[in-house]
């Protein structure tokens, strides 16, 4: 569904990204793990053409999309929540999210999508006409990735969810996404929280300075020795 290809972004002289290659299957979750500053939000934002490559290709559903525009590439169901949420405060829950189907014109498929997001994010249907401000971080969350699921993701690209949040609200954060996925919707998940990340996806990658240095499926990436050294404390 998604093949990333020898992908450089470079950041003047600093080169973020050093050539890196990933692939991700449709129904799948795929994980890419890494430190701080290895690179995982550059990846992000190359693939939704937020940031310049300056080498390789991406390609989405067989179309090259190296070149193209963000609103072409969300266009064609790539979706991305951003890292710290960037919902729109001053406006509420129902409005965030109606901004996430703006570019839809089909209103009944709207309103199905929305009784969906409140059936998965019951809190939010609670929350409905209050300020998107006055949410807790992790109601802040659930509000951003259902924002993104009423653009109709293909492709759900997700920047750390865990971040800032409690370990039992990381819990239920990382059962939406996989209920999200078993409705149907790929995701390619990007994560600092490297066991939460490994446990539920199928296909995972480490990334170190801008290269991966291993790849394998979840469970492989959670018993190996490198990993569990290096972000598994041990
Ligand atoms: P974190 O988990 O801390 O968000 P990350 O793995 O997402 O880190 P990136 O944000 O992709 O890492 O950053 C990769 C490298 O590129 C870092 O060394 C960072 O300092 C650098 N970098 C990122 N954005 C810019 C920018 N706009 N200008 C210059 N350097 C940048």
């Amino acid at each position: 569904m998604l093949e990333v290809k020898d992908l450089h972004v470079h950041y003047g002289v600093i080169e973020a990204l050093k050539g890196v290659s990933l692939q991700v299957e449709q129904g799948k979750i795929v994980s890419l793990i890494g430190a701080n500053g290895a690179g995982k939000t550059t990846m992000l934002h190359a693939i939704s053409g937020i940031v310049k490559k300056s080498g390789g290709s991406i390609a989405f559903l067989g179309n090259d999309i190296t070149k193209a525009k963000a609103k072409n590439i969300v266009e064609q169901g790539l979706i991305q929540v951003p890292e710290g949420r960037r919902i729109f405060t001053g406006l509420t829950v129902y409005e965030n999210l109606m901004m996430g189907a703006f570019l839809r014109k089909d209103k009944e498929g709207i309103q199905k999508d929305l009784q969906r997001c409140y059936e998965l994010f019951p809190i939010l249907s609670e929350r409905t006409n209050q300020d998107a401000a006055t949410l807790s971080g992790g109601e802040q969350q659930m509000l951003a990735m259902a924002r993104a699921l009423m653009a109709q993701p293909k492709l759900l690209l997700l920047d750390e969810p865990s971040m800032g949040l409690a370990p039992i609200l990381v819990k239920e954060i990382f059962s939406i996404i996989e209920e999200i996925n078993k409705n149907g919707t790929t995701i390619l998940l990007i994560e600092q929280n490297a066991k939460m990340a490994l446990s539920i996806a199928d296909k995972a990658y480490v990334l170190e300075t801008g290269n991966i240095v291993l790849e394998g499926s979840g469970k492989e990436l959670l018993n190996s020795a490198n990993v569990q050294k290096a972000y598994l404390g041990g």
